[in-house]
């Protein structure tokens, strides 16, 4: 395993121009990995993720990004425009559009056609609740035109806990819309057309294994509402944006951290999402991971355009590193 991944950590100072301090008492992330003969370090680009912006219809108390309903930065059609282009000088095999909630970006519908006939997978994430609504139709049915995947957040099939991490009355309209995208066809056998779901704990606990959450949500989505979907994929909440700061305020953020230094899996770090994945800021520059944009750590610490790029980092080149790399290292991983 160690020797599957090529050395190489750039160690980044804790805290340095980031507003992000690591935990007392925490063996910071790169020295975990030097301890056991374990790097990060690029493997071959796959994977493009846009970040829309981090204007949002919810305030969720987990979000890494801090989005919300107050904050105004979105990505301008001119930027989606250099990211439609640098996707066409480069070949990614799946791109991934995210936010926020990217369905509130007026120009949302120039990205997707732009990006559609460049990447074998397309996927749009949404928090659902955003998707509601006769102004969403065109939307929606732009994506079943171009066979997006939908990536839906999902926190919880109870409702009040769902609606503890979201707020008051989310998770129903977020039924109502999984209802509507399964008579879309999404979600539905033999349609091709995939709708997937991620689940964040709703406090500062590990996920359950995926498998097992995998069932128990495919039964209780299906018998309380009769919703159907194609995957369920579980993730710890990174200690960042508005998780960590509900962590300090609560006196929770050490112990959170500990648990997630204790989960702790080796084995995850090869298939680690940032070793395959470029990450394009609202503004339009490059990050190694959306964990990395919401520390405000660029890649290679540069602040480079993605209209400036002429070729991408090869295999072996370092990703930024901090603590709260320790939630994508917990159980099975963030990969
Ligand atoms: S936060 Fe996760 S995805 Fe980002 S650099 Fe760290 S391990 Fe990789």
């Amino acid at each position: 395993m160690a020797e599957g991944i090529v050395a190489g950590i750039r160690e980044i100072l804790p805290g340095i121009g980031t507003g992000v301090k690591e935990a007392a008492g925490v063996e910071p992330f790169a020295a975990a990995l030097e301890r056991r003969g374990l790097s990060l370090v690029r493997g071959e680009i796959a994977t493009l993720q846009v970040n829309t912006g981090y204007l949002c219809n919810l305030r969720c108390r987990h979000c890494h990004l801090e989005a919300g309903p107050g904050r105004a930065e979105i990505m301008s059609r001119e930027t989606m425009a250099a990211v439609v282009s640098f996707a066409r000088r480069f070949p990614f095999r799946a791109v991934d559009i995210t936010g926020g909630a990217p369905e509130l970006v007026p120009d949302l519908p120039f990205l997707i056609e732009g990006l559609a006939p460049l990447a074998p997978r397309l996927m749009l994430r949404t928090n659902l609740s955003a998707l509601s609504g006769a102004a969403r139709e065109s939307l929606l049915a732009l994506c079943v035109a171009h066979r997006v995947v939908l990536v839906a957040s999902f926190p919880s099939t109870n409702l009040s806990q769902a609606d503890a991490q979201r707020g008051a009355g989310v998770t129903e309209t977020a039924i109502a819309v999984l209802k509507k995208l399964n008579a879309a066809g999404y979600g539905v056998e033999g349609t091709g057309l995939e709708l997937d779901l991620v689940s964040n704990p709703v406090g500062a606990f590990l996920p359950v294994f995926q498998e097992s959450a995998e069932r128990k949500f495919r039964k209780d989505l299906l018998r309380k509402w009769g919703v159907s979907f194609n995957h369920l994929y579980t993730f710890a909440n990174a200690p960042l944006g508005r998780f960590r700061t509900g962590l300090l305020r609560a006196g929770n953020y050490e112990r959170y951290m500990k648990t997630l230094v204790e989960a702790f899996n080796p084995s995850a770090v090869e298939g680690l999402m940032c070793r395959t994945l470029l990450s394009v800021s609202w503004d339009g520059f490059l990050y190694d991971c959306d964990f990395n944009l919401a520390a405000g750590r660029p890649a290679a610490d540069l602040k480079t355009h993605v209209s400036e790029i002429r070729e991408l980092p090869p295999p072996g080149a370092p990703i930024a590193i901090g603590d709260y790399c320790y939630a994508c290292t917990a159980g099975s991983g963030f990969t």
